[in-house]
């Protein structure tokens, strides 16, 4: 069975779309955040959107239970200088939040040499600067969809706080944001005294902190009620979905042209691909001849029902002594932290869950007097991640394949930006903002 997506091309291409553009019919592989956001964006420039996914609804993968935060600030990849150095105690270390399981050595080996090579301060400072302009773009993009359409996703815009414990090392991270005030980021340093008064609940443990670093811009909210929101939007512009549908192979026709996806139902045909499958989008890409470099980065949620206590942060709160983060979500309190090379095993190890949860009880002791801690929901999933840190959001040698993936740990914050971008390249062959360099995110 042939599903024609794209019955008539020459037809679909005579018709002109909202922007005065040829509506082409666009499968988009994958309703993660960055799949379900650039299937809206598609959308709403007047294409025939249909999303493919192997999951019976939208964001359930490593979208579902991410630390929430939408966060420009959070642009530094994870390979600052310095960390040939950092890495053994980092990586073998129990108590670290970077661990390296031995069974995915060989299949990291290339990928890591990269990450290395990327760690230099001029290539740090170049994947920052790319970061910020498409997590900026981001938050510009996401702010004018919720000027025209009233979005629910338990969000909080009230900026974003990284405390420092004495002795922290919060003195080199102030430089590190002078150097991304210069592309856009804001920050203002704050005392415990302003501390306090942007969060009293960290009134038990001021005197462990030596100040913090607030984001006014950042916000946050649940990326998968998001995700969710996104295809909604995306559905009332006529966007069709294939849930419960695992792609199975993309087929090309020739050298510069693919001709149709292979599906558990079928065959899909259509003017043009979106590859968005997160981590596994390396899979389906490498027959074609396109080496992606993304390798799964797992990584650990809890979630607590707060029901109805209001003694916690009223927005994130990082701390960066505990590597522990705690993002208010409407009644309830997400939680993170680690990172685990682990290939594809998304098992969740409630051990790691009881940890985070342990180090937030030192940051908000109240809360185990107030809330059942025993209720918490812990979730694992993988993140797609580069080895510079900059996501892949590009047109490729095939005319109309085009790659939007690897966002490793900013999805959520960058979704918005590069269904931006995808979208101008599908429609238009070009970006059409100025605020982002396309060369940024080509493989
Ligand atoms: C613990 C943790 C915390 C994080 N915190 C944050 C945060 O605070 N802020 C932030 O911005 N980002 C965060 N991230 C990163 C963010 O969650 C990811 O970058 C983002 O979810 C990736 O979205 P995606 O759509 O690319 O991938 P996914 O959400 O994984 O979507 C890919 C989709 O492809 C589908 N799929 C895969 N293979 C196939 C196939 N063969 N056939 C059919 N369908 C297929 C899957 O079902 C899935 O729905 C975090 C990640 C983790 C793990």
């Amino acid at each position: 069975m042939i599903q024609e997506v794209a019955k008539d091309r020459s037809s679909c291409r005579q018709r002109v779309g909202v922007c005065g553009v040829s509506v082409m019919r666009i499968v988009v592989l994958g309703a993660g955040v960055v799949g379900s956001t650039a299937a809206y964006m598609l959308a709403r420039d007047g294409h025939e959107v249909t999303i493919v996914d192997r999951c019976d609804k939208p964001g359930m993968e490593t979208s579902f239970a991410n630390g929430g935060l939408m966060t420009p600030s959070d642009s530094s990849p994870w390979n600052s200088p310095g960390t040939i150095k950092r890495l053994g105690k980092m990586l073998f270390d129990s108590n670290s939040t970077l661990k390296l399981n031995p069974s995915a050595i060989p299949s990291i080996v290339s990928w890591g040499l990269k990450f290395l090579s990327n760690s230099t301060y001029e290539r740090h400072k170049t994947n920052m600067i790319s970061n910020i302009r498409i997590a900026s773009l981001s938050l510009e993009t996401l702010r004018s969809i919720r000027q025209t359409s009233s979005l629910h996703y338990d969000q909080t815009t009230r900026g974003t706080m990284r405390v420092f414990p004495r002795n922290g090392r919060m003195s080199e991270f102030v430089q590190m944001c002078r150097e991304m005030q210069e592309w856009g980021v804001k920050f203002d340093v704050l005392n415990q005294e302003q501390i306090l008064e942007k969060e009293p609940c960290l009134g038990d443990v001021i005197d462990r902190y030596t100040g913090a670093v607030f984001f006014p811009d950042d916000e946050s909210g649940d990326a998968h009620k998001f995700t969710n929101e996104m295809t909604r939007l995306a559905a009332g512009l006529g966007a069709k979905f294939m849930m419960n549908t695992n792609v199975l192979e993309i087929v090309r026709q020739s050298e510069s042209r693919i001709s149709h996806v292979k599906t558990s139902k079928g065959d899909v045909r259509a003017d043009a691909y979106v590859l968005s499958l997160g981590s596994y989008s390396p899979i389906l890409a490498r027959p074609l001849g396109i080496h992606l470099p993304i390798v799964p980065v797992k990584g650990y949620s809890v979630t607590l029902p707060l029901n109805g206590w209001k003694g916690g942060p009223t927005r994130p709160v990082m701390d960066d002594g505990y590597h522990a983060m705690m993002v208010p979500m409407g009644d309830r309190l997400r939680m993170g932290g680690k990172a685990e090379f682990a290939r594809y095993n998304t098992k969740i190890d409630p051990k790691e869950g009881r940890r985070v949860l342990d180090d937030i009880l030192k940051i908000l002791p109240s809360m185990a007097a107030n809330v059942d801690v025993d209720c918490a929901l812990n979730w694992s999933g993988l993140r797609p991640m580069t080895p510079g840190g900059p996501p892949i959001v590009s047109s490729t040698p095939y005319e109309n394949l085009f790659l939007n993936t690897g966002h490793g740990p900013l999805g959520w914050t960058m979704s918005c930006g590069s269904a931006k971008i995808i979208a101008d390249l599908v429609t238009h062959g070009r970006v059409l903002t100025n605020s982002v360099d396309p060369a940024d995110y080509v493989l």
